[in-house]
């Protein structure tokens, strides 16, 4: 057995200014530091770009990591209002997320460019959160183990290329994000499984990777889904705002 260390990630989305940021950032820091059982538990923030070399100045040295929430796939030149990972790098992240399910549906992101962009994250010295995760057209129609495969084949691909690398796997139903509607310990324990295995199948990562859970995590419904063997961890939207919400999640996460 693998010991996978549990980890929650905060999304803070097009959320907050400054201000609001670097106080949430301070809160969580705290909150990180007062309790000891959350050394056993990962923390990563994602704020929007603007602000990240701030907060990440604000966590040096604590027990809370910064990542963003997206980057190109190019390692720079003419491409106008991108990010590469070499510059989030810069700044202090040490995290991104690809391939949110936003990211998917409002810019058109596909399949491969996903990869593409978890591939420059790696090559830059980044960890990877990288997202998977059905419509409700999609299981409804019965579609959901194909859609999270196909999600998925591209990101073993980068995998396989970086065995060691840092890359989680975040679980997240289209139909789960921001609508308060969570995916039952079933549904979620079922994909998640589908996912080990579709590692294991493919030979890479398939022990070590973690694999999150994300859509409508609240305090209240993060003990039942984190309790699951195969759910490393959370992606957290909209109870990341909220200092006290997120600690809670965090000590739900607690093994
Ligand atoms: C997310 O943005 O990844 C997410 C899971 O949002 P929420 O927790 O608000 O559903």
């Amino acid at each position: 057995m693998v010991a996978r260390r549990p980890v929650v990630v905060g999304n803070w989305k097009m959320n907050g200014l400054l201000a609001s940021g670097l106080s949430l950032v301070q809160a969580i820091v705290r909150g990180w530091r007062d309790d000891s059982r959350l050394d056993r538990v990962d923390c990563i923030v994602c704020p929007p770009f603007p602000y990240l070399a701030e907060i990440a100045r604000a966590a040096v040295g604590t027990r809370v990591a910064v990542g963003a929430q997206n980057q190109s796939a190019f390692a720079g030149g003419a491409h106008t209002g991108e990010v590469s990972a070499a510059m989030l790098r810069d700044v202090g992240c040490s995290w991104v997320i690809v391939g949110h399910s936003e990211r998917r549906s409002l810019h058109g992101e596909r399949d491969d460019q996903v990869a593409d962009k978890a591939r420059a994250a790696l090559a830059a010295g980044l960890g990877v959160i990288a997202c998977v995760g059905e419509t409700l057209a999609e299981r409804e129609a019965g579609e959901t183990r194909q859609v999270i495969g196909r999600q998925l084949k591209p990101l073993l691909t980068v995998l396989s290329e970086r065995p060691l690398a840092e890359m989680m796997v975040a679980y997240e139903p289209v139909w789960a994000i921001g609508t308060g509607r969570t995916a039952t310990p079933e549904q979620a324990g079922e994909v998640h499984a589908a996912i080990r295995s579709m590692m294991l199948a493919a030979g890479v990562g398939s022990q070590a990777v973690r694999i999150l859970y994300g859509g409508s995590v609240k305090p209240d419904s993060a003990g039942t889904l984190l309790a699951l063997p195969d759910i490393d961890g959370a992606l957290v939207g909209g109870a990341s705002l909220d200092a006290d919400d997120f600690l809670a999640i965090g000590r739900a996460a607690l093994r």
